[in-house]
């Protein structure tokens, strides 16, 4: 009897293991064609600075879109892509996108757009991530000052040593440095300090929870307080509310992103946006 009920047990299990199995199996093959069918995009999402109410930049969201499934996040496909070896040849795709469109965007109109792209623990812990930022730079002969790298504390913690070195040498050649997602890794005080960082960026989970009790908004102008004192500029994202940016700006916050100002916006609909604005 207990046999019979572990073996059902076990048939029901590997069931769904198939499943979920079959499904990964089908996303990474997918995946392994987006590059070279050019299904892969970048969209752009603005922030505002919240002193001079002037956009400041723009952030670099991957989209991929496939012809038979449809859309997939980017939420759902980079862990995948962390995982297989993909995120690899997907990394260097985004940094040179990012640092073409940035450059054509130059010589095709006056604007001077500061993008910032987000980097995974894979290219963060290996050293040719370096080469292909430099590489990248210098094909599109693009200043290093318009060019931000996005990264998180666990990126970081994956291979410290070697992260913390190439976000240094980033740093000397002018490019910034964000910590991403603040907040909800391992947010040590002590890593904060040591980390080479030039902006943190407050994670949407905390803005979501502004103006819902005291210790919430405490937590925020904490957090801003911190940054300034170590020298560090402060963005908020996934601000959706106005009571949300009347918080913020009141409390030093010095730039935000989010739905309340723009969503992220294919490349041409941001240029418009820029003019616009
Ligand atoms: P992230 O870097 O923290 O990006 C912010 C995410 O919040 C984006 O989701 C953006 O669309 C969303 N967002 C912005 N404003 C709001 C708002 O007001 N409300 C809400 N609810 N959401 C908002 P997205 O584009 O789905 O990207 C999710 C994550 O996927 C990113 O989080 C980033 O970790 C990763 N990702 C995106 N593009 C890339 C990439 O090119 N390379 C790598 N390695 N990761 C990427
Ligand atoms: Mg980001
Ligand atoms: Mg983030
Ligand atoms: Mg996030």
């Amino acid at each position: 009897r207990a046999k019979e009920m572990g073996r059902n047990g076990f048939q029901f299990y590997s069931a769904d293991m198939n499943l979920r199995m079959r499904e990964r199996l089908c996303l990474e093959q997918a995946l392994r064609d987006a590059v070279p069918k050019k299904q892969l995009s970048l969209w752009y999402q603005p922030k505002l600075d919240l002193r001079t109410r002037q956009v400041s930049g723009a952030e670099a969201l991957i989209r991929w879109q496939h012809p038979e499934i449809g859309a997939i996040s980017p939420g759902t496909f980079i862990p995948v892509a962390e995982d297989t070896g993909l995120m690899s040849a997907i990394g260097v795709w985004v940094i040179r996108e990012a640092v073409r469109q940035v450059s054509q965007w130059r010589r095709e109109t006056t604007l001077e757009v500061q993008v910032a792209i987000n980097i995974s623990a894979f290219q963060l812990s290996h050293q040719s991530f370096l080469g292909y930022i430099f590489e990248a730079l210098k094909r599109y002969a693009l200043p290093p000052q318009l060019l931000t790298v996005e990264v998180t504390e666990t990126a970081i913690m994956t291979n410290m040593e070697i992260a913390v070195s190439q976000l240094q040498q980033l740093r000397d050649r002018g490019v910034t440095v964000a910590l991403d997602d603040f907040g909800t890794g391992y947010s040590s005080l002590t890593y904060l300090k040591r980390f080479p960082i030039d902006v943190v960026k407050i994670d949407r989970s905390f803005v979501a929870d502004i103006g819902e009790d005291r210790e919430s908004d405490a937590i925020i102008q904490a957090i801003i307080r911190l940054a300034h004192s170590l020298s560090m500029t402060v963005v908020a994202e996934g601000v959706e509310t106005q009571e949300q940016l009347a918080f913020l700006s009141a409390a030093g916050c010095d730039e935000m992103q989010g739905f309340l100002f723009s969503k992220p916006l294919p490349a041409g609909e941001l240029l418009a946006f820029l003019q616009k604005n």
